[in-house]
Protein backbone atom coordinates (compact mmCIF):
# COMPACT_ATOMS: atom_id res chain seq x y z
CA UNK A 1 0.00 0.00 0.00
CA UNK A 2 1.98 3.17 -0.68
CA UNK A 3 -1.29 5.85 -0.22
CA UNK A 4 0.26 7.16 3.54
CA UNK A 5 -3.39 8.59 4.08
CA UNK A 6 -4.63 4.90 3.48
CA UNK A 7 -1.76 3.38 6.16
CA UNK A 8 -2.89 6.74 9.08
CA UNK A 9 -6.26 5.65 8.60
CA UNK A 10 -5.41 1.94 9.27
CA UNK A 11 -2.55 2.09 11.67
CA UNK A 12 -4.41 4.60 13.99
CA UNK A 13 -7.63 3.07 13.67
CA UNK A 14 -5.45 -0.22 15.24
CA UNK A 15 -3.89 1.89 17.94
CA UNK A 16 -6.81 3.42 19.42
CA UNK A 17 -7.07 0.65 21.61
CA UNK A 18 -3.55 1.53 23.92
CA UNK A 19 -4.48 3.74 26.82
CA UNK A 20 -1.27 4.14 28.19
CA UNK A 21 -0.76 7.36 27.01
CA UNK A 22 -1.11 9.52 29.18
CA UNK A 23 1.50 12.74 29.68
CA UNK A 24 4.30 12.44 31.71
CA UNK A 25 6.15 15.72 33.24
CA UNK A 26 8.85 15.93 30.87
CA UNK A 27 10.11 19.68 30.44
CA UNK A 28 12.02 20.42 27.46
CA UNK A 29 12.60 24.20 25.85
CA UNK A 30 12.85 24.51 22.41
CA UNK A 31 16.47 25.00 21.55
CA UNK A 32 16.14 25.72 18.13
CA UNK A 33 14.66 22.82 16.85
CA UNK A 34 11.33 22.36 16.52
CA UNK A 35 8.88 21.44 19.43
CA UNK A 36 8.68 21.98 23.29
CA UNK A 37 7.95 19.38 25.63
CA UNK A 38 6.44 21.36 28.67
CA UNK A 39 6.27 20.26 32.47
CA UNK A 40 2.74 20.51 32.88
CA UNK A 41 2.16 17.64 30.83
CA UNK A 42 2.18 17.50 27.30
CA UNK A 43 -1.35 16.23 26.63
CA UNK A 44 -3.31 19.03 27.14
CA UNK A 45 -6.53 17.64 25.85
CA UNK A 46 -8.47 15.30 27.44
CA UNK A 47 -11.32 13.26 26.71
CA UNK A 48 -14.27 12.84 28.46
CA UNK A 49 -13.22 9.66 30.23
CA UNK A 50 -9.73 11.55 31.27
CA UNK A 51 -7.56 10.01 28.42
CA UNK A 52 -5.29 12.58 26.48
CA UNK A 53 -5.69 13.39 22.92
CA UNK A 54 -3.22 15.34 21.54
CA UNK A 55 -0.47 12.75 20.83
CA UNK A 56 -0.24 11.37 17.38
CA UNK A 57 -1.44 7.41 18.35
CA UNK A 58 -0.26 5.18 15.56
CA UNK A 59 1.11 2.03 15.14
CA UNK A 60 4.27 1.37 12.99
CA UNK A 61 2.53 -1.88 11.54
CA UNK A 62 -0.53 -4.04 12.04
CA UNK A 63 0.85 -6.68 10.23
CA UNK A 64 1.42 -9.49 13.06
CA UNK A 65 2.95 -12.38 13.08
CA UNK A 66 1.61 -13.13 16.91
CA UNK A 67 -1.89 -14.72 17.71
CA UNK A 68 -3.17 -13.05 20.83
CA UNK A 69 -6.38 -14.21 20.51
CA UNK A 70 -7.82 -10.55 22.42
CA UNK A 71 -5.88 -8.63 19.94
CA UNK A 72 -7.79 -7.13 16.62
CA UNK A 73 -4.65 -6.54 15.02
CA UNK A 74 -3.78 -11.02 15.33
CA UNK A 75 -2.62 -12.85 12.46
CA UNK A 76 -5.64 -14.88 11.84
CA UNK A 77 -8.18 -11.74 12.10
CA UNK A 78 -9.19 -10.74 8.30
CA UNK A 79 -8.78 -6.84 8.70
CA UNK A 80 -6.92 -4.04 6.20
CA UNK A 81 -2.88 -4.20 7.04
CA UNK A 82 -0.15 -1.85 6.52
CA UNK A 83 3.11 -0.57 7.23
CA UNK A 84 4.77 2.55 7.41
CA UNK A 85 8.14 3.10 6.06
CA UNK A 86 10.54 4.92 8.34
CA UNK A 87 10.82 8.20 6.19
CA UNK A 88 6.79 7.83 5.72
CA UNK A 89 6.04 8.23 9.35
CA UNK A 90 8.43 11.17 10.05
CA UNK A 91 7.67 13.07 7.69
CA UNK A 92 3.68 12.45 8.47
CA UNK A 93 4.91 13.12 12.25
CA UNK A 94 6.05 16.43 11.43
CA UNK A 95 3.61 17.38 9.31
CA UNK A 96 1.05 17.09 12.16
CA UNK A 97 2.92 18.89 14.18
CA UNK A 98 3.77 22.10 11.78
CA UNK A 99 -0.15 22.36 11.86
CA UNK A 100 -0.47 21.76 15.76
CA UNK A 101 -2.76 18.81 15.46
CA UNK A 102 -0.68 17.42 17.84
CA UNK A 103 1.66 17.66 20.53
CA UNK A 104 4.00 14.57 20.31
CA UNK A 105 3.86 11.12 19.45
CA UNK A 106 2.55 7.66 20.72
CA UNK A 107 3.94 5.11 18.75
CA UNK A 108 3.29 1.29 19.15
CA UNK A 109 3.38 -1.37 16.76
CA UNK A 110 2.14 -5.14 16.04
CA UNK A 111 5.62 -7.77 15.19
CA UNK A 112 6.17 -7.94 11.89
CA UNK A 113 8.60 -10.42 11.67
CA UNK A 114 10.38 -10.27 14.74
CA UNK A 115 10.58 -8.20 17.49
CA UNK A 116 14.14 -6.64 16.50
CA UNK A 117 12.65 -6.27 12.57
CA UNK A 118 10.18 -4.08 13.97
CA UNK A 119 11.61 -2.48 16.75
CA UNK A 120 14.99 -1.12 14.52
CA UNK A 121 12.60 0.10 11.49
CA UNK A 122 10.95 2.07 14.49
CA UNK A 123 13.87 3.23 15.60
CA UNK A 124 14.97 4.46 12.08
CA UNK A 125 11.49 6.60 12.29
CA UNK A 126 12.53 8.19 15.62
CA UNK A 127 16.17 9.04 14.45
CA UNK A 128 14.88 10.27 11.48
CA UNK A 129 12.45 12.30 13.53
CA UNK A 130 15.03 13.91 16.01
CA UNK A 131 18.06 14.01 14.64
CA UNK A 132 16.66 14.74 10.70
CA UNK A 133 13.98 16.89 11.41
CA UNK A 134 15.05 18.20 14.71
CA UNK A 135 11.79 17.05 16.39
CA UNK A 136 12.11 17.93 20.38
CA UNK A 137 8.32 16.56 20.65
CA UNK A 138 6.55 14.06 23.15
CA UNK A 139 7.83 11.10 22.53
CA UNK A 140 6.60 7.98 23.84
CA UNK A 141 7.65 4.30 22.53
CA UNK A 142 5.98 0.93 22.97
CA UNK A 143 9.04 -1.62 23.55
CA UNK A 144 8.28 -4.94 21.73
CA UNK A 145 8.56 -7.68 24.36
CA UNK A 146 11.94 -10.37 23.04
CA UNK A 147 13.61 -7.19 21.75
CA UNK A 148 17.37 -6.88 21.93
CA UNK A 149 18.60 -5.28 24.52
CA UNK A 150 20.76 -2.53 22.06
CA UNK A 151 17.99 -1.64 20.19
CA UNK A 152 15.87 -1.29 23.29
CA UNK A 153 18.64 1.29 24.59
CA UNK A 154 18.87 3.10 21.88
CA UNK A 155 15.13 3.89 21.41
CA UNK A 156 15.41 4.43 25.06
CA UNK A 157 18.01 7.69 24.49
CA UNK A 158 15.80 8.92 21.60
CA UNK A 159 11.99 8.75 23.97
CA UNK A 160 11.09 10.31 26.79
CA UNK A 161 8.43 7.86 28.09
CA UNK A 162 8.29 3.85 27.23
CA UNK A 163 6.39 0.90 28.03
CA UNK A 164 5.86 -2.66 27.93
CA UNK A 165 3.00 -4.22 28.26
CA UNK A 166 2.52 -6.27 30.49
CA UNK A 167 -0.84 -7.54 28.91
CA UNK A 168 -2.50 -9.99 31.30
CA UNK A 169 -2.53 -10.25 35.00
CA UNK A 170 -1.16 -13.94 35.34
CA UNK A 171 1.31 -16.15 33.06
CA UNK A 172 -1.27 -18.58 32.96
CA UNK A 173 -3.88 -16.35 31.36
CA UNK A 174 -0.72 -15.44 28.96
CA UNK A 175 -0.05 -18.27 28.01
CA UNK A 176 -3.85 -19.40 27.20
CA UNK A 177 -4.15 -15.53 25.32
CA UNK A 178 -0.93 -14.64 24.49
CA UNK A 179 0.86 -17.79 23.53
CA UNK A 180 3.72 -16.62 21.71
CA UNK A 181 4.33 -13.86 24.19
CA UNK A 182 7.12 -14.87 27.04
CA UNK A 183 6.94 -13.86 30.98
CA UNK A 184 10.44 -12.91 30.29
CA UNK A 185 10.63 -11.41 27.37
CA UNK A 186 7.64 -8.63 29.10
CA UNK A 187 9.56 -8.42 32.16
CA UNK A 188 13.83 -8.08 31.10
CA UNK A 189 13.01 -4.86 29.25
CA UNK A 190 11.00 -3.54 31.88
CA UNK A 191 13.71 -4.66 34.26
CA UNK A 192 16.47 -3.26 31.93
CA UNK A 193 14.62 0.48 31.83
CA UNK A 194 14.34 0.50 35.43
CA UNK A 195 18.40 -0.33 36.09
CA UNK A 196 19.11 1.92 32.98
CA UNK A 197 17.07 4.74 35.14
CA UNK A 198 18.64 3.78 38.44
CA UNK A 199 22.22 4.05 36.98
CA UNK A 200 21.29 7.60 35.45
CA UNK A 201 20.15 8.48 38.96
CA UNK A 202 16.43 9.38 37.16
CA UNK A 203 14.99 6.92 39.77
CA UNK A 204 14.77 7.49 43.65
CA UNK A 205 13.36 5.82 46.60
CA UNK A 206 10.35 4.43 45.95
CA UNK A 207 8.91 5.51 42.30
CA UNK A 208 5.35 6.64 42.28
CA UNK A 209 4.14 4.41 45.63
CA UNK A 210 3.32 6.58 48.86
CA UNK A 211 5.68 8.74 49.48
CA UNK A 212 4.77 12.60 50.36
CA UNK A 213 7.87 13.80 47.88
CA UNK A 214 6.78 11.82 44.89
CA UNK A 215 2.97 12.90 45.65
CA UNK A 216 3.71 16.79 45.61
CA UNK A 217 5.89 16.44 42.23
CA UNK A 218 2.92 14.04 40.60
CA UNK A 219 0.54 16.48 41.58
CA UNK A 220 2.47 19.56 40.58
CA UNK A 221 3.51 18.13 37.45
CA UNK A 222 7.14 19.22 38.25
CA UNK A 223 10.13 16.99 36.64
CA UNK A 224 10.66 14.09 38.70
CA UNK A 225 14.14 14.08 37.80
CA UNK A 226 16.51 16.56 39.83
CA UNK A 227 20.09 14.63 38.66
CA UNK A 228 19.16 15.51 34.99
CA UNK A 229 22.34 17.20 33.71
CA UNK A 230 23.14 18.69 30.49
CA UNK A 231 26.08 16.42 29.73
CA UNK A 232 24.36 12.83 30.39
CA UNK A 233 23.07 11.20 27.93
CA UNK A 234 19.02 10.95 28.91
CA UNK A 235 17.28 7.92 28.64
CA UNK A 236 13.51 7.59 28.49
CA UNK A 237 13.42 10.71 31.51
CA UNK A 238 9.44 10.31 31.98
CA UNK A 239 9.70 6.22 32.62
CA UNK A 240 8.11 3.36 32.25
CA UNK A 241 4.06 2.32 32.05
CA UNK A 242 2.46 -0.50 31.25
CA UNK A 243 -0.77 -1.70 30.59
CA UNK A 244 -3.20 -4.75 31.62
CA UNK A 245 -6.53 -6.10 29.92
CA UNK A 246 -9.53 -6.42 32.39
CA UNK A 247 -12.04 -8.93 31.98
CA UNK A 248 -10.33 -11.14 29.05
CA UNK A 249 -9.46 -13.51 31.79
CA UNK A 250 -10.21 -14.67 35.34
CA UNK A 251 -8.32 -12.86 38.21
CA UNK A 252 -9.33 -10.97 40.58
CA UNK A 253 -9.66 -7.79 41.50
CA UNK A 254 -7.25 -8.63 44.82
CA UNK A 255 -4.80 -10.36 42.04
CA UNK A 256 -4.39 -7.25 40.08
CA UNK A 257 -4.36 -4.66 42.52
CA UNK A 258 -1.46 -6.93 43.87
CA UNK A 259 0.78 -7.26 40.65
CA UNK A 260 0.23 -3.59 40.35
CA UNK A 261 1.58 -2.90 43.50
CA UNK A 262 4.60 -5.57 42.61
CA UNK A 263 5.09 -3.49 39.44
CA UNK A 264 5.33 -0.15 41.15
CA UNK A 265 7.90 -1.39 43.40
CA UNK A 266 9.87 -3.46 41.22
CA UNK A 267 10.13 -1.24 38.07
CA UNK A 268 9.17 2.03 39.93
CA UNK A 269 6.58 1.97 36.70
CA UNK A 270 5.42 5.72 36.65
CA UNK A 271 1.66 3.99 35.91
CA UNK A 272 0.09 0.75 35.72
CA UNK A 273 -3.20 1.27 33.32
CA UNK A 274 -6.13 -0.84 33.25
CA UNK A 275 -8.01 -1.29 29.94
CA UNK A 276 -11.55 -2.83 29.98
CA UNK A 277 -11.65 -5.68 27.53
CA UNK A 278 -13.92 -5.07 24.29
CA UNK A 279 -15.04 -8.44 23.05
CA UNK A 280 -13.36 -8.67 19.52
CA UNK A 281 -13.17 -11.98 19.02
CA UNK A 282 -15.53 -15.08 18.95
CA UNK A 283 -12.78 -16.80 20.59
CA UNK A 284 -14.13 -19.44 23.57
CA UNK A 285 -11.31 -18.76 25.93
CA UNK A 286 -12.77 -15.41 25.84
CA UNK A 287 -15.78 -13.30 27.06
CA UNK A 288 -18.49 -13.62 23.94
CA UNK A 289 -18.85 -10.49 21.76
CA UNK A 290 -22.21 -9.36 23.16
CA UNK A 291 -20.71 -8.80 26.78
CA UNK A 292 -20.10 -5.27 28.10
CA UNK A 293 -17.09 -4.15 28.53
CA UNK A 294 -16.28 -3.97 32.33
CA UNK A 295 -15.62 0.22 32.66
CA UNK A 296 -16.69 0.22 36.19
CA UNK A 297 -14.52 -2.38 37.12
CA UNK A 298 -11.66 -0.74 35.49
CA UNK A 299 -13.16 2.80 36.85
CA UNK A 300 -12.87 1.05 40.49
CA UNK A 301 -8.94 -0.17 39.74
CA UNK A 302 -8.33 3.01 38.86
CA UNK A 303 -9.25 4.27 42.00
CA UNK A 304 -7.47 1.50 43.90
CA UNK A 305 -4.23 2.23 41.91
CA UNK A 306 -4.77 5.87 42.95
CA UNK A 307 -5.28 4.76 46.62
CA UNK A 308 -1.74 2.69 46.26
CA UNK A 309 0.16 5.34 44.88
CA UNK A 310 -1.16 8.59 47.02
CA UNK A 311 -2.71 7.17 50.14
CA UNK A 312 -0.26 5.10 51.88
CA UNK A 313 -3.14 1.61 51.31
CA UNK A 314 -0.92 -1.54 50.57
CA UNK A 315 -3.47 -3.80 48.05
CA UNK A 316 -4.03 -6.27 50.94
CA UNK A 317 -5.75 -3.53 52.14
CA UNK A 318 -7.96 -2.54 48.62
CA UNK A 319 -8.97 -6.22 48.09
CA UNK A 320 -8.26 -8.70 50.87
CA UNK A 321 -8.98 -12.53 50.69
CA UNK A 322 -12.48 -12.42 51.86
CA UNK A 323 -13.20 -9.76 49.54
CA UNK A 324 -11.10 -10.46 45.89
CA UNK A 325 -13.08 -8.42 43.94
CA UNK A 326 -13.94 -3.95 44.57
CA UNK A 327 -17.58 -3.12 45.35
CA UNK A 328 -18.81 -1.89 41.89
CA UNK A 329 -21.25 0.70 44.03
CA UNK A 330 -18.83 2.25 46.26
CA UNK A 331 -15.12 3.85 45.70
CA UNK A 332 -12.46 1.63 47.13
CA UNK A 333 -11.79 4.04 50.19
CA UNK A 334 -15.44 3.84 51.27
CA UNK A 335 -15.48 -0.02 51.27
CA UNK A 336 -12.23 -0.56 52.82
CA UNK A 337 -13.32 2.04 55.28
CA UNK A 338 -16.81 0.52 55.78
CA UNK A 339 -14.95 -2.66 56.53
CA UNK A 340 -12.71 -1.27 59.25
CA UNK A 341 -15.12 0.51 60.57
CA UNK A 342 -13.66 0.52 64.39
CA UNK A 343 -10.76 2.40 62.99
CA UNK A 344 -13.82 5.24 62.95
CA UNK A 345 -14.78 8.23 63.41
CA UNK A 346 -11.09 9.75 63.77
CA UNK A 347 -10.63 12.98 65.36
CA UNK A 348 -9.95 15.72 62.89
CA UNK A 349 -8.31 17.72 65.02
CA UNK A 350 -5.69 15.17 66.07
CA UNK A 351 -5.12 12.50 63.54
CA UNK A 352 -1.86 12.13 61.89
CA UNK A 353 -1.36 12.79 57.86
CA UNK A 354 -1.80 9.12 57.23
CA UNK A 355 -4.68 8.83 59.38
CA UNK A 356 -6.49 11.90 57.32
CA UNK A 357 -5.33 10.51 53.95
CA UNK A 358 -7.52 7.09 54.89
CA UNK A 359 -10.80 8.83 55.37
CA UNK A 360 -13.37 9.11 52.48
CA UNK A 361 -14.29 12.38 51.33
CA UNK A 362 -10.54 13.79 52.23
CA UNK A 363 -8.16 13.67 49.50
CA UNK A 364 -4.42 14.48 49.52
CA UNK A 365 -4.76 18.64 49.50
CA UNK A 366 -7.40 18.68 51.54
CA UNK A 367 -5.17 16.59 54.04
CA UNK A 368 -2.63 18.82 54.33
CA UNK A 369 -4.73 22.05 54.34
CA UNK A 370 -6.23 20.64 57.36
CA UNK A 371 -2.63 19.59 58.97
CA UNK A 372 -1.60 23.26 58.56
CA UNK A 373 -4.86 24.84 59.44
CA UNK A 374 -5.58 23.20 62.73
CA UNK A 375 -1.68 24.66 63.88
CA UNK A 376 -3.13 27.60 63.93
CA UNK A 377 -7.08 27.08 65.19
CA UNK A 378 -8.92 23.78 66.08
CA UNK A 379 -10.53 23.22 62.59
CA UNK A 380 -14.56 23.17 62.68
CA UNK A 381 -16.91 21.33 60.64
CA UNK A 382 -18.06 24.15 58.88
CA UNK A 383 -14.58 24.85 57.73
CA UNK A 384 -14.27 20.95 56.11
CA UNK A 385 -16.44 22.11 52.75
CA UNK A 386 -14.21 25.57 52.60
CA UNK A 387 -10.86 23.46 52.99
CA UNK A 388 -12.09 21.36 50.16
CA UNK A 389 -13.16 17.75 51.76
CA UNK A 390 -16.27 16.27 50.40
CA UNK A 391 -18.35 16.80 53.77
CA UNK A 392 -21.44 14.35 52.78
CA UNK A 393 -18.82 11.22 52.92
CA UNK A 394 -16.74 12.39 55.26
CA UNK A 395 -19.23 13.08 57.83
CA UNK A 396 -19.66 9.53 58.22
CA UNK A 397 -16.07 8.58 59.55
CA UNK A 398 -14.82 11.95 61.56
CA UNK A 399 -15.39 13.97 64.80
CA UNK A 400 -14.98 17.34 64.73
CA UNK A 401 -13.81 18.90 68.16
CA UNK A 402 -15.01 15.85 69.66
CA UNK A 403 -18.93 15.79 67.87
CA UNK A 404 -20.17 13.17 65.30
CA UNK A 405 -21.72 14.31 62.06
CA UNK A 406 -23.10 11.27 60.57
CA UNK A 407 -26.21 10.89 62.17
CA UNK A 408 -27.96 8.32 64.61
CA UNK A 409 -25.51 5.15 64.19
CA UNK A 410 -21.99 4.34 62.93
CA UNK A 411 -23.12 1.36 61.36
CA UNK A 412 -21.54 -0.34 57.82
CA UNK A 413 -24.94 -0.83 56.37
CA UNK A 414 -26.46 2.70 57.45
CA UNK A 415 -23.45 4.55 56.11
CA UNK A 416 -23.40 2.60 52.82
CA UNK A 417 -27.23 3.32 52.30
CA UNK A 418 -26.64 6.84 53.12
CA UNK A 419 -23.78 7.17 50.90
CA UNK A 420 -25.28 5.70 47.61
CA UNK A 421 -28.52 7.73 48.14
CA UNK A 422 -27.14 10.94 48.83
CA UNK A 423 -24.80 10.00 46.05
CA UNK A 424 -27.22 9.53 43.92
CA UNK A 425 -24.84 6.66 42.17
CA UNK A 426 -25.93 5.17 39.06
CA UNK A 427 -24.63 2.32 37.70
CA UNK A 428 -24.84 2.79 34.17
CA UNK A 429 -23.04 1.15 31.93
CA UNK A 430 -22.77 2.88 28.39
CA UNK A 431 -24.99 1.39 25.62
CA UNK A 432 -23.08 -1.39 23.95
CA UNK A 433 -22.78 0.01 20.61
CA UNK A 434 -20.91 3.50 23.05
CA UNK A 435 -18.59 1.15 24.26
CA UNK A 436 -15.87 1.64 21.38
CA UNK A 437 -13.29 4.23 21.24
CA UNK A 438 -14.20 6.56 17.72
CA UNK A 439 -11.17 6.77 15.69
CA UNK A 440 -10.46 9.97 14.03
CA UNK A 441 -11.70 9.30 10.94
CA UNK A 442 -15.21 8.11 12.25
CA UNK A 443 -16.29 11.89 12.80
CA UNK A 444 -12.91 13.64 10.24
CA UNK A 445 -13.85 15.73 7.62
CA UNK A 446 -12.82 14.26 4.39
CA UNK A 447 -8.79 15.07 4.60
CA UNK A 448 -7.20 17.17 2.17
CA UNK A 449 -4.38 15.92 0.74
CA UNK A 450 -1.21 18.12 0.13
CA UNK A 451 0.85 17.87 -2.90
CA UNK A 452 3.28 15.21 -1.37
CA UNK A 453 0.42 13.05 -0.43
CA UNK A 454 0.56 14.35 3.65
CA UNK A 455 -2.41 15.38 5.29
CA UNK A 456 -3.11 19.49 5.29
CA UNK A 457 -6.04 19.06 6.89
CA UNK A 458 -8.02 16.62 9.62
CA UNK A 459 -10.20 16.93 12.33
CA UNK A 460 -9.10 15.61 15.32
CA UNK A 461 -11.31 16.58 17.54
CA UNK A 462 -11.65 13.19 19.31
CA UNK A 463 -12.93 15.22 22.90
CA UNK A 464 -15.94 12.33 22.78
CA UNK A 465 -13.40 9.53 23.08
CA UNK A 466 -15.41 6.89 24.87
CA UNK A 467 -13.54 3.78 25.40
CA UNK A 468 -10.30 2.13 24.80
CA UNK A 469 -8.98 -1.87 25.48
CA UNK A 470 -6.87 -3.65 24.02
CA UNK A 471 -3.18 -3.91 23.90
CA UNK A 472 -1.09 -3.32 21.33
CA UNK A 473 2.27 -2.96 21.18
S1 LIG B 1 -1.30 -7.77 20.95
FE1 LIG B 1 0.43 -7.07 19.71
S2 LIG B 1 1.62 -8.91 19.34
FE2 LIG B 1 -0.39 -9.60 20.01
S3 LIG B 1 -1.53 -9.91 18.10
FE3 LIG B 1 -1.94 -7.83 18.80
S4 LIG B 1 -0.46 -6.58 17.73
FE4 LIG B 1 0.25 -8.70 17.60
Amino acid sequence: MDNVYEKLKILADSAKYDVSCSTSGVDRKNTGKRGNAVAAGICHSWSSDGRCVSLLKILFTNKCVYDCQYCVNRRTEDVQRASFEPEELAKLTMEFYRRNYIEGLFLSSAVEISPDYTAERMLKCLKLLRFDYGFSGYIHTKIIPGVSQEILHEIGLISDRLSVNIELPSKESLGLLAPQKKVDGIFSPMKQITETLTERGFLRGPGTMFNNEVMVKEQGSVIPYKSRSKNKELFAPAGQTTQMIIGASAETDRQIVKISQSLYQRFKMKRVYFSAYIPVSDSPLLPNRFTQPPLTREHRLYQADWLLRFYGFTADEIADEKNPFLDLELDPKISWALRNIEKFPIEINTASLEELLRIPGIGTISARRIVRQRKFAAVRFDDLKKIGVVTKRAKFFITCIGRYYGGRDIAPDYIKKEILSADNIKMNLLPADKNVQISMFDIANPALESKNGYLIQSNLDIGNNINNNITTF
